[in-house]
């Protein structure tokens, strides 16, 4: 798929509700998968498992997620009974990282070396064998996400001989309507969420928010807002302006 083609399915697909932006990319991509965060973003593995129950859907387990957020992935696979895949980081870049850097580098130095090194290349690696995959980005989740379209080509991530297609069904939804989703259709969700938290992501890297606080408030809160992002979304965000 070219730049014409995903410029075609924006087109096509403005204003669909998320729902009918999965079914058009589980029937058109058959390398996809769903990238699978551990929190709110579980409205997609329960819409996608009813277009496609054999839908692959991954995680990216940095090795310092919450105990709650390891209890909430295998809650959710068991719920839809989906061959969750976990994803782990190379051992030996984890361990020549905290050898010179130590455990908790990011609050000195910043979190992209860590999240390089725990999220970003496991994830290349994964997606080295996709046409497309799916995401849980949200327009109202930060001002880096403002500009998040439906389905966009990877800027991050394409290679030069295999593009790679990024669809964002929620990107045109509001947490209130995840929410409304969850509550209607009776998902599990992540036990953090009770407590406060709501953009959920490692342990060290992630504290509750206040009802006035904007949700990515709750992440890296030691770095300026324009600098959240991991690495698994900053290419695209970049190119989109
Ligand atoms: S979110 Fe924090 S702990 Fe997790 S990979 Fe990034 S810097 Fe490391």
């Amino acid at each position: 798929m070219d730049g014409k083609l995903v410029e075609r399915a924006r087109r096509e697909l403005a204003g669909a509700e998320p729902q009918e932006i999965l079914r058009w990319a589980l029937e058109r991509f058959q390398r996809i998968a769903l990238s699978f965060s551990g929190a709110e973003d579980v409205v997609l593995v329960d819409m996608a498992v009813r277009i496609r129950p054999d839908v692959a859907v991954f995680s990216l387990d940095t090795g310092r997620l919450h105990p709650e957020t390891y209890r909430f992935l295998e809650r959710v696979r068991e719920h839809y009974g989906i061959a969750l895949e976990v994803l782990f980081p190379d051992a030996a870049e984890v361990e020549a990282l905290v050898r010179e850097r130590g455990l908790y580098s990011f609050y000195r130095e910043g979190h992209k070396a860590c999240c390089a090194v725990r999220k970003v290349a496991p994830l290349r690696r994964r997606l080295a064998g996709l046409d497309a995959w799916v995401t849980g980005q949200r327009r109202d989740q930060s001002p880096t996400r403002a500009a998040v379209p439906v389905v966009e080509l990877d800027a991050a991530f394409s290679q030069p001989d295999r593009p790679l297609v990024k669809v964002n069904p929620l990107a045109e939804w509001s947490s209130a309507q995840v929410w409304a989703y969850i509550r209607a259709h009776d998902v599990p969700y992540n036990a953090l969420h009770a407590r406060g938290y709501v953009s959920i992501g490692c342990e060290p890297c992630t504290r509750p928010v206040l009802p006035h606080q904007h949700e990515r408030e709750g992440r890296w809160w030691w770095e300026d807002a324009r600098e959240k992002e991991c690495g698994l979304h900053a290419g695209n965000l970049a190119a989109n302006g």
